[in-house]
Formats: structure tokens, C-alpha cells, sequence
């Protein structure tokens, strides 16, 4: 009869959105004490806009955002289409896809390659203060009044220096409110995001959610969650490349299909079409196949 149970339960779930990938998830499941939820592609929508383009030493806005598109639609990132799609006429440079991508790789917090034969960085402000780059204190400021206003600042500099920051919009899926309460009952509900200021710290405010870490560098998602293993069993959903090792790290790895391909194959389950309510389901469908298999 398990043989049986397991592919009712593996068609209930496909019934709600939900692929399953590893069969452990119905025994895993139906246990979470603890769900970590990715801000940026899971609990917001993944499509991101670019609101604002500051620059400093007198460079054309959308000469910046040429140069940071063009290394940015090497990245699957949320921010990096945003910023890609906002680019008027990318650059093309050879070299700059290799160099970026290999860097993409090393760092999951910004890009960096050659583009019209200069190294261009963007990324996270502090991606570029750890690689060198200088920060003038009126670029400093516009990545407060960015963060004030509830966007993702992103810096772009070359040369030594910071030379723009772009204000990046996201906006919170639809059905949030309803699916954090679902998802909360009788579970712990922690957020884990590489952002920090306001739009951060006001994840704090929605019903459900416990517990939000704030600025956490994507290398530190999968020690965040093996820290929460000792709480009891945890689950991570998550989208982009960068939630992979803590999806592979929790009990229960749960991506959105709209994700990147690593974190959908690192993933035990993989919601179709980013319905974050069928996040809930998927426990409430792996405790009915448990009882079954039992
Ligand atoms: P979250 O945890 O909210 O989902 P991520 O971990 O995906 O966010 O990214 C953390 C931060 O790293 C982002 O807020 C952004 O500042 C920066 N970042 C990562 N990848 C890129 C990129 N390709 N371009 C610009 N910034 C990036
Ligand atoms: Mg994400």
C-alpha cells in the first residue's frame, strides 16, 4: 500500500501546484516547526522595476545603466532583469561575459566584468566597498534615501569608485497576507533577506511572521538554517541561485517554479506556477500521505 499512498500523495500535490521531486518530503513535512522564507522572488513578486537612477561625477543616468545592464542580463537575479530590461541598448563586449559570469559564480552579491573595456562592478553597496571601491558620501546618502523609501539600492562603480546607485522597486505578492497565515499555523514563520532597512525591517509587521534576519549575505542562508535545525524540523522556500545550499540545508527544500534552475533542482518540491499559498498545502497534503503510509 506505500508504493500506492506515496503516488496518491505525489498526485494530490500536483493537483494543488505542486511538483514533488523527493519523496522523504511526505515524512519530512507533516513535522516543520520552523519556515524560512526568502524575501525578494518569494515573498514579493520576483518581477522588480528600476525606479531611480543617481549618479555622481556628472555621468549620464542612462550611460550608468547601459553599462550595468549589460552585465546584469548575465544574472537571473531579480534586480539584474530589472536593471537589464531598463538599459537602453546594451552594450555587447566579449570579454565581459565570461569575466561576470565567473564572478557571478564566486559572489552572489552583484556582478562584475568588463564592459567597453572597463571593469564594471554592481551589486550590493557593500559588495563594492569589499572589492575596493570608494563610496562618495553623496552616493552614501542616496543608498539611505533609497532604503527610506522602501527600494533595494544598487550600486555601480568603476575605477575605484562608486559612480551611481539605482533604486530597485518590488512589490509583495497578492496573496501574501492569506498564505503567511496559513503557513503560520502552528509553525514558526521566520523571513531571511539580503536587504536591510525599511522595506526589512517592516516584514516584522506582517501577521505571521515571527522573526525577520535582515542583511543576511546569501553565504550566510544555509548557516542560518542549520542554526534553525535546532529548533526542530525546518523548511526553506526559496527562488533565486543563491537559496540553493539553503534549500538543500533545510529538512524540507521548497523553491518557486519561476525561480532560477539551481534552486529548483536543489528543491524537494517546486510550486508551479508561484502560488505562495500552495506552500501550506504542500504540509497539508504530506500529512494526509504520512497517515497513509503509517
Ligand atoms: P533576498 O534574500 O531578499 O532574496 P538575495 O539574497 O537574492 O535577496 O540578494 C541579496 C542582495 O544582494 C540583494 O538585495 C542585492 O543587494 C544584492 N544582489 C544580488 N545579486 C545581485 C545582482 N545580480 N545585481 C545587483 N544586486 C544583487
Ligand atoms: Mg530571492
Amino acid at each position: 500500500a506505500t508504493p500506492l499512498a506515496i503516488a496518491a500523495g505525489v498526485q494530490a500535490a500536483a493537483e494543488r501546484g505542486v511538483v514533488v521531486a523527493t519523496e522523504t518530503i511526505f515524512e519530512d513535512a507533516p513535522d516543520v516547526d520552523v519556515v524560512v522564507l526568502d524575501k525578494t522572488g518569494t515573498l514579493t513578486t520576483g518581477t522588480m522595476t528600476v525606479e531611480r537612477v543617481h549618479t555622481a561625477d556628472a555621468i549620464a543616468p542612462d550611460d550608468l545603466l547601459r553599462r550595468a545592464g549589460t552585465l546584469e542580463a548575465l544574472s537571473e537575479h531579480p534586480i539584474a532583469t530589472a536593471v537589464a530590461d531598463a538599459a537602453p541598448g546594451s552594450a555587447t563586449d566579449d570579454d565581459a561575459a565570461g569575466d561576470a559570469v565567473a564572478a557571478f559564480e564566486r559572489a552572489d552579491r552583484g556582478v562584475t566584468g568588463r564592459v567597453d573595456g572597463e571593469h564594471i562592478t554592481v551589486g550590493h553597496p557593500d559588495f563594492l566597498r569589499e572589492r575596493g571601491l570608494d563610496i562618495p558620501d553623496a552616493l552614501e546618502s542616496c543608498v539611505a534615501d533609497v532604503r527610506e523609501a522602501g527600494h533595494v539600492p544598487v550600486a555601480v562603480g568603476w575605477d575605484g569608485r562608486v559612480r551611481g546607485v539605482i533604486a530597485v522597486g518590488d512589490s509583495p505578492r497578492a496573496e501574501l497576507d492569506d498564505a503567511l497565515e496559513a503557513v503560520a499555523a502552528g509553525r514558526e514563520v521566520v523571513v531571511l533577506t539580503g536587504d536591510e532597512g525599511p522595506a526589512a525591517e517592516g516584514l516584522r509587521e506582517l501577521d505571521g511572521v515571527d522573526e525577520v534576519f535582515a542583511g543576511v549575505p546569501p553565504e550566510a542562508k544555509a548557516e542560518t538554517v542549520d542554526r534553525l535545525r535546532g529548533r526542530g524540523t525546518v523548511a526553506m522556500v526559496g527562488d533565486g541561485s543563491n537559496d540553493a545550499p539553503a534549500l538543500a540545508a533545510a529538512d524540507v527544500g521548497i523553491a518557486m517554479g519561476g525561480g532560477t534552475k539551481l534552486a529548483t533542482d536543489a528543491a524537494d518540491a517546486v510550486i508551479v506556477d508561484d502560488d505562495l499559498e500552495a506552500v501550506a498545502e504542500t504540509f497539508t497534503v504530506a500529512t494526509r500521505t504520512h497517515r497513509r503510509i503509517r
